[in-house]
């Protein structure tokens, strides 16, 4: 069953690559971006219309699932895949950076993490071997190691620690794992500091030379983007050729663009579709608000080069209209549209990539400067 697992590389231009990652439940073309769906469901869409949008391999969250409706119950449905009805790959979060973000933490030791549910204020103590079998339960095709994600900024004897013990709950998730038809990922950790890095790729390395796939974790924690960026150029290029490389939660479209120059494989990020609720929309040469008065009577899409449902039905006017009178179908249509535009421009790097077309020539929009202009127009 494990040899379902299996990473194809298929081509390479610079640091960026173009593979396949096999799955039991079928093949990811990469580089690739994967929704998520915190809890088993992407916010405002049915799984048909993230299908529709082009996603090979989705995310969904051990720690919600463990929290409410219970990981128990979900292999009661028969796992994730038949709980949700999504017969395509599915990875989950370990909890690991849920934990640290979210829940009110009452202790960190060796052991584990307490900590409070922001659902109803319950105790409960999340260790590796916990986070295993939740994940164990929901029967992902790619669970998460448990690992300790420290916010920024951290003093680097403290981000030491922090990746000493992730590397020692790596051993404990090891141990504990015992689904042949998971893989399982370790995190590499250090915060922002290259020789933290280095040392965590090292030592992971040692604990787990034939891991099916590595994360690159940590990020995206409120550091600034050049920072991450300077992390993920530094760390992607040190993990092994031919197994897939995951950037936790990385997920602009000029995060993505960095993320697959740098060799990366893997993305997700909760970011199209927050931000669609919110009502912006991706375009080639900006992220735009639906709002803005200048959309009352645009009758076009909200974005003329793109095939998804939303641009191929309506026009930018009507889904104002939406907006303007609170009708959630507007948040359901932007959030189509955004998790298409990321495919897409996943789908085009690849091509380009396997063409062997300088990568260069591609368009580099999202630069975070012209990110900020935008946001100040609309
Ligand atoms: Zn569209």
């Amino acid at each position: 069953m494990a040899a379902a697992f299996h990473f194809e590389l298929l081509a390479q231009s610079g640091q960026a690559r173009a593979g396949v990652f096999h799955t039991p439940h079928g093949p990811v073309p990469t580089p690739a971006f994967m929704p998520v769906g915190t809890q088993s469901v992407v916010k405002t869409l049915t799984w048909e219309q993230v299908k529709t949008c082009g996603a090979s391999m989705v995310l969904s969250n051990a720690f919600h699932l463990y929290l409410r409706p219970g990981h128990q119950l979900v292999a009661e449905a028969g796992g994730l895949h038949q709980w949700m009805n999504w017969q395509g790959p599915i990875l989950t979060d370990s909890g690991g950076f849920q934990v640290f973000s979210l829940a009110n933490i009452n202790k960190l030791t060796e052991e584990g993490v307490t900590f409070q549910s922001p659902i109803d204020g319950s105790r409960h103590l999340i260790t590796p071997e916990v986070s295993m079998d939740i994940q164990m339960a929901l029967g992902a095709d790619v669970a998460m190691a448990f690992d300790e994600c420290p916010p920024y900024p951290v003093t680097p004897e403290t981000a030491k620690e922090s990746l000493l013990r992730t590397i020692r709950w790596l051993e404990r998730c090891q141990t504990h794992h015992q689904r042949a038809d998971q893989a399982l990922f370790p995190i590499i950790q250090g915060s922002t500091f290259l020789p933290l890095r280095d040392l965590s790729v090292a030592l992971t390395l040692e604990r787990a030379p034939d891991a099916y796939g590595y994360a690159i974790g940590g990020v995206s924690v409120g550091e600034p983007p050049d920072l991450v960026a300077d992390i993920v150029r530094h760390t992607a290029p040190q993990l092994p050729t031919h197994k897939p490389r995951y950037l936790m939660g990385v997920g602009t479209p000029h995060d993505l663009w960095q993320g697959v120059m740098a060799g990366v494989d893997l993305f997700d990020c909760v970011m199209p579709t927050r931000v669609a609720r919110h009502g912006a929309f991706y375009t080639p040469t900006g992220r735009r608000v639906i709002t803005n008065k200048g959309f009352e009577r645009d009758f076009t899409p909200l974005d003329p080069t793109c095939d998804c449902f939303s641009c191929t039905h309506h026009t930018r006017a009507y889904i104002r209209h939406l907006f303007k009178a609170e009708e959630n179908t507007g948040k359901s249509l932007l959030s189509i549209h955004n998790i298409r535009f990321l495919i897409r421009w996943m789908d085009q790097l690849r091509e380009a990539i396997l063409a062997g077309a300088p990568l260069e020539t591609l368009p580099q929009f999202w630069q975070p400067a012209h990110q900020a202009t935008v946001a100040a127009e609309s």
